[in-house]
């Protein structure tokens, strides 16, 4: 497993909806994998049986299979490694915890809770820093085992060095140091039997042959932890990389309470893939051209991880629009068509065909897919009549209306064929025969045509109607002002 190539992993917790931020630090994981030659594996981290949910872990599958971020080691492809899935390496663990307990790395800890609660309440008290007392570092081994084979209810902790200091280089943030008194006796075996993350984290490091661990900055506080227990197991550190947290413009974390992070959620409002990678990547990196629209394929040709920033990158979705759209604009109009009709955001009833010929009007104002049926829904069906009050612009009457419409009904009669020089030749002849400012003729035309206030190119939506239905909702148009009290 180790011929000096990457291996990189991301090891998400099967706890609910696909995050945003695992696709994240799955996009920095991949490209370094991808940029070296080396494998990218996904490990499913659920040794957490209170948050587990079961369909959460295909959930994240089908997410990042959709982004395009697809791994060469995993629970649903197998690898050399397998079981990829910490609930079933359990006797790995079990395996190496006894080892650490052997050497004296480790210790059964019989402490009840209620105890610790206790601990802890005279700390406070105390203004002493908060942890374990260390009550049980010191019970005789053999005695400690022999009461854990009449299952007495215990854990098992890592022995922290009282004295000294443990540090790591993070490839990011360079030498960082910490006083082993301010690392707790962390827990490395649960009650349950399961173990925590941070023991099962590294033995399956470990045994993945894992050499570049590139994660969310809200691990670094663990990693001093993790160092200790690589150095009882008597293995050699990878190389950490701990990537900035996304954040609120306000600084605090993303979280699903204040901010859609569900990648399900970005995907139903029809964010492209290529806008949430580039979105993403971004996020960590800015290309020297400061060209804020790329592809995955620049971001893996030109992207540095030991240049990633470390400032609290934003995740503003307003951003995340605007990206959207240059990609919509980017794509080929076959392609974007495709992917319409993929994502499941063509109307059932409406044909390729039609859709090839409204797209191009929409793309130029389309944010999300999403959109798509919203904004083309005066040209696949019958909008709701708009109201006399929405044909009589602000800056017009109920005359200038009524002169822009019947002007427009008879000059589009006569057009033959009806094409868009025409027509906007005929939109020119009505300004001016009528004195008519461009207002008092688009806006009633607009709400007429389309039942709507921001409706693609005016010239544009009347040619792609035809000359039959743009007649026809004029007129409709002139018997609710006519009718109109
Ligand atoms: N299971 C952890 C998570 O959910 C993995 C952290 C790590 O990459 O070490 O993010």
């Amino acid at each position: 497993m180790t011929d000096g190539s990457v291996r990189a992993r991301i090891a998400p917790s099967p706890t609910g909806d696909p995050h945003v931020g695992t696709a994240y630090v799955a996009l920095f994981n991949r490209t370094l994998a991808r940029q070296t030659g080396g494998q990218f594996l996904l490990r499913i981290d659920d040794t957490d049986r209170t948050r587990y949910q079961a369909s959460s872990e295909q959930k994240i599958f089908d997410a990042l299979r959709w982004l395009g971020l697809d791994w060469d080691e995993g629970p649903d492809i197998g690898g050399p490694c397998a079981p990829y899935r910490q609930s079933e390496r359990n006797a790995i663990y079990q395996q190496k915890v006894d080892h650490l307990l052997e050497s004296g790395s480790a210790y059964r800890c019989f402490c009840s809770a209620e105890t610790l609660a206790k601990a802890r309440e005279k700390q406070k008290q105390d203004k002493m820093r908060l942890g374990y007392p260390g009550t049980c570092r010191d019970l005789d081994r053999v005695e400690a085992n022999q009461r854990a084979a009449k299952d007495e209810p215990h854990v098992i902790r890592l022995r922290v060095p009282a004295e000294g200091e443990t540090s790591f280089v993070d490839q990011i943030r360079g030498e960082i140091r910490v006083a082993n008194s301010e690392i707790d006796d962390q827990v490395l075996i649960k009650t349950d039997g399961f173990p925590t993350y941070h023991l099962a984290n590294v033995v399956d490091d470990i045994e993945f042959g894992i050499t570049h661990v590139v994660r969310a900055e809200e691990w670094l506080i663990s990693t001093p932890k993790h160092v200790l227990i690589y150095q009882a197991l008597d293995h050699p550190l990878p190389r950490f990389f701990h990537v900035p947290l996304l954040r609120n413009a306000d600084h605090s974390k993303i979280s699903k309470r204040k901010n859609p992070v569900s990648l399900d959620w970005f995907r139903e409002q029809g964010y492209l893939k290529e806008a949430i990678l580039n979105f993403l990547a971004l996020m960590g990196w800015s290309p020297p051209d400061e060209e804020e629209v790329f592809d995955l394929d620049r971001f893996q040709q030109e992207f540095n991880i030991e240049k990633i920033s470390t400032g609290a990158p934003v995740f503003d979705l307003v951003k995340l629009d605007w990206i959207n759209g240059m990609h919509i604009r980017r794509m080929e109009p076959q392609v974007l068509l495709k992917r319409l009709a993929d994502e499941g955001f063509l109307p059932p009833a409406v044909s390729q065909e039609d859709a090839a010929t409204i797209l191009p009007l929409v793309t130029e104002r389309m944010v999300r897919l999403a959109e798509f049926s919203d904004r083309t829904d005066w040209y696949f069906g019958d909008p709701i009549a708009p109201s006399s009050d929405q044909l009589i612009p602000k800056k017009g009457t109920r005359e200038t209306s009524l002169c822009a419409l019947e002007g427009s009904r008879e000059l589009f009669a006569e057009i033959s064929p009806f094409e868009p020089a025409a027509i906007e030749a005929a939109l020119a002849q009505l300004l001016d025969q009528h004195s008519l400012k461009k207002p008092q003729l688009f806006m009633p035309l607009r709400w007429a045509l389309t039942s709507r206030q921001d409706s693609p190119d005016l010239i544009e939506v009347i040619a792609v109607l035809g000359k039959d239905r743009s007649i026809e909702r004029i007129q409709r148009a002139l018997e609710i002002l006519v009718t109109a009290p």
